[in-house]
């Protein structure tokens, strides 16, 4: 990786290259002056000898701290991705069945989506959703 001029600072009589601190302080909006630790960009002051939660009951706290509002959670976003899947064969079936001809949805589709071809294919995905 190529670092930029401020990102570089010499030490010991210029005999040591290293990375500079890429913090900057919101009181004087002034660059950090210390040496970033060795493969990091920030000195240890700024956060560097953090090794984040290391035990389970840390890392849920992390995660539980972190989470917003849910919306990219790992099971949120599978469940978004089925509901777009059978929207994109609802489109299919409302195309076969002569329902529609407004231009088709482009880009790409969901994970899991296998394209109704057929009416046959409409009757098996509307046995595959009755509920009553
Ligand atoms: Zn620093």
């Amino acid at each position: 990786m190529e670092l930029g001029n401020e990102d570089v600072m010499f030490l010991a009589g210029n005999r040591i290259r290293c990375r500079r601190c890429s913090a900057r302080s919101k009181r004087t909006k002034l660059r950090c002056g210390a040496p970033a630790m060795r493969g990091k960009k920030a000195c240890a002051t700024h956060g560097s000898k953090s090794t984040g939660p290391r035990t389970e009951q840390g890392k849920a706290n992390s995660a539980k701290a972190n989470l917003k509002n849910g919306k990219y959670t790992k099971q949120a976003q599978t469940e978004h991705s089925e509901a777009s899947a059978q929207l994109s064969q609802l489109e299919d079936a409302m195309y076969l069945l002569g329902m529609s001809d407004a231009p088709r949805c482009t880009g790409r589709k969901a994970k899991g989506y296998t394209p109704i071809t057929s009416v046959d294919g409409v009757r098996t995905m509307l046995i595959g959703t009755k509920t009553d």
